[in-house]
């Protein structure tokens, strides 16, 4: 290994106790790199014509929320009336519209499409009637593969299931997070156990080709016993698709401001390694009843019915117009991010500009290391893809990278394919900032 090369080990402090900041890697480079100067750029880029291949999504950030979580470190706002969404609903439209007019966008088909948030669900049946019926008519969803929707269980009855399902929604993702009232309530959680199994069932009979269900290992107060059985429910309950999180404590949360009054270093929430245990212990219990692990957070009870459009389109460099308050958006390999306070984003929309408050345009070396970190998170990265995409040999430009690996036992090579030990799988995200070029090395990720 030369002097140049970070060691995995070193680069991310693999400190045992929970203490405050980012853990999750979402993107690449990391987001303190982006400036408000290369937004300007984006106009360029959409007057130039689209690109015939690579696929696009869309995604419509609803930032709206019944009371906000404690460990959430999203921009939330849990006291808007009806006139206030309706007007917000509009702006994302005409931004969506203003991309959809643009010669790069213009004609292309969307393969896949995300509501996210916040809470998606907040929306009355009308509001996302309307809503779906005009991004319809700006991107046509004729050749949409798979339409996401996230759902906080308290926010839906049985008519709002049906409609969601009626909009054409294909994988309904319920923010569970735990199946203990009392540890729902004291992470600030607005729904409590039994809306839980009123809302699957509601979504079973709906008829969603698939349901996701959400978890966190981790929450505060969580114990051995309560993950036990929430493993336990949630094999009952026989979802899709589980996802998992391990809780991390960003500076933005309501469990860091309590740190902070305390004068706390170390949040109140179970150790990295309790953490991955749990997660482990998951992992392995659904695996006994027919799941599959297909990432560091996923299982899935069928892999040959249980697609993933969105995550692996963009973990393959897929455009992506991220329409909302805070969106994150990657097209033509600038990424962009939009104003991250709901009153400057529709001012700027009104105003007929572009919302985007930051922004980065990537070299085609930076994209083949975002590529492939997103895809070690699936626990295996093929050679011949990088090889084939970007005409690199990623087995000799990431050589002393992957040696580390191998000689901590944490993955090795079965032909083409690097593979990640179930161990390294839990910690992957520890993993990741040693493949970053050093000019991006211990990044703050916010
Ligand atoms: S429901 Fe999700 S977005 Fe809303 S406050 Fe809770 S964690 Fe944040």
């Amino acid at each position: 290994m030369n002097d140049s090369t970070p060691s995995i080990s070193k680069v991310h402090a693999d400190a045992e106790e929970t203490t405050a900041g980012n853990y999750f890697i979402s993107n690449y480079p990391p987001f303190h790199f982006w400036d408000a100067g290369t937004a300007t750029h984006l106009e360029e880029l959409l007057q130039t014509p689209s690109p015939s291949e690579t696929p696009l999504g869309v995604y419509f950030h609803i930032p709206f929320c019944r009371k906000r979580c404690h460990f959430c470190y999203f921009r939330v706002y849990t006291d808007r009336n009806a006139s206030e969404i309706q007007r917000y609903l509009d702006a994302g439209i005409r931004e969506l519209e203003r991309y959809a007019q643009a010669p790069f966008v213009n004609g292309r088909k969307p393969s896949f499409v995300y509501f996210g948030g916040g809470t998606p669900s907040y929306l009355s049946v009308p509001q996302l009637r309307s809503l779906t019926d005009r991004m319809k008519a700006l991107l046509s969803w004729d050749s949409v593969e798979e339409v996401t929707f996230e759902a906080e269980p308290g926010t839906l009855n049985e008519a709002k299931v049906m409609a969601i399902r009626e909009l054409g929604v294909t994988r309904l993702s319920l923010g569970v997070e735990n199946f203990d009232s009392h540890i729902l309530e004291i992470n600030g959680r607005a729904h409590r156990a039994d809306e839980i199994q009123r809302a699957f069932r509601w979504a079973r009979s709906a008829g969603f080709p698939q349901i996701n269900v959400d978890l966190i290992a981790g929450m505060v107060e969580e114990t051995d016993e309560n993950w036990r059985e929430n493993v336990r429910k949630l094999i009952e309950l026989g979802p899709d698709c589980v996802t998992i999180y391990q809780m991390e404590v960003p500076y933005n949360t309501g469990i860091f401001k309590r740190m902070k009054e305390e004068g706390q270093l170390v949040a109140p929430v179970a150790t990295w390694n309790t953490k991955r245990e749990w997660v482990g212990y998951a992992f392995s219990e659904l695996e006994k009843v027919g799941y599959t692990v297909t990432s560091g957070y996923t299982a899935v009870r069928d892999p040959a019915r249980t697609r993933f459009v969105y995550r692996d389109a963009l973990w393959q460099g897929a455009d992506l117009i991220g329409a909302g308050v805070a969106s994150f958006s990657h097209i033509g390999g600038v990424h962009f991010q939009n104003a991250a306070e709901i009153g400057q984003y529709i001012d700027r929309v009104e105003s007929a500009q572009l919302p985007v408050s930051r922004a980065m345009a990537t070299t085609p070396e930076e994209r083949l290391i975002r590529e492939l970190i997103l895809q070690m998170k699936l626990g295996r990265v093929n050679a011949a893809y990088f090889s084939a995409k970007f005409s690199e040999d990623i087995r000799r430009r990431f050589e002393p990278q992957w040696a580390e690996l191998e000689a901590r036992c944490l993955a090795q090579w079965q032909g083409e394919i690097f593979v990640l030990t179930r161990e390294a799988l839990l910690r992957v995200d520890t993993l990741l900032p040693a493949f970053f070029l050093p000019q991006h090395q211990n990044a703050r990720y916010t």
